[in-house]
């Protein structure tokens, strides 16, 4: 990772902007799932994680109680990542389909994966001003990854988020619809964004999002960047 990168990650790892989340964060890693009670929790803000030169941008909700809050990677560490990961490899955009600690392996290739809030959000609903208090962190890193070239948006607060960061630079968006694969063009000079819903259990195992919906999104993801 560019040092620049690296420096940025020690700043967000150190973030306590929140109150509420910074609580809800270090509460969930002392109380521990029964499974879990072995381990040592994360319990602090997750940064970004991928190719420093990747053309394409990730972007998730918030960490997972007992999944990146727990072992301090994104998706990494339980059901969403399970899902995601294994697509990201069928794609040629992940080194491997298993996700299980930081330390396994796994490399991602012209992707960054990060979220928009990046501590665990009590019911996974954060509040909008914790929202914009974190969009910084992914600007930050954005402007770090200097190939960037698109945005992929896992679930509607993800998107929501994308579009609000832009606005809030006094750039003018199109009306935007929400939906699996809808695409984007944000204007001249900006990444593009593509929206896909997000691999939660929730979706996953109500067939909301399947597997064949959800590698829809990441071939059309190689043949954008390959345009
Ligand atoms: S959610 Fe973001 S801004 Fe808030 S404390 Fe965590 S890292 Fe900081």
């Amino acid at each position: 990772m560019k040092d620049s990168l690296k420096s940025l990650e020690a700043k967000i790892i150190a973030c306590r902007r929140c109150p509420r989340l910074v609580a809800w964060r270090e509460e969930v890693a002392q109380v521990k799932r029964k499974a879990y009670l072995d381990k040592i929790y994360w319990g602090k803000p997750v940064p970004g994680f991928g190719d420093p030169q990747a053309r394409i941008l990730i972007v998730g909700l918030a960490p997972g109680a007992h999944g990146s809050n727990r072992t301090g990677r994104m998706f990494t560490g339980d059901a969403s990542g399970d899902f995601l990961y294994p697509a990201l490899h069928r794609a040629g955009l992940a080194s491997q389909p298993g996700a299980d600690l930081p330390g396994d392996g796994l490399r991602l290739n012209d992707a960054f994966i990060t979220a928009i809030c990046r501590c665990v959000p009590p019911n996974n609903r954060p509040h909008v001003a914790e929202i914009k208090n974190c969009l910084p962190w992914m600007e930050a890193e954005i402007n770090l990854l200097e190939n960037l070239q698109g945005f992929v948006a896992l679930g509607r607060i993800a998107f929501d988020g994308i579009r609000r960061m832009v606005t809030a630079q006094g750039i003018d968006l199109p009306k935007m619809d929400f939906g699996h694969n809808a695409f984007y063009e944000l204007g001249k000079g900006l990444p593009w964004l593509l929206s896909s819903y997000h691999p939660s259990q929730q979706n996953t195992l109500t067939g909301r999002l399947t597997e064949t919906m959800f590698s829809a999104i990441w071939e059309r993801v190689n043949t954008l960047i390959r345009d």
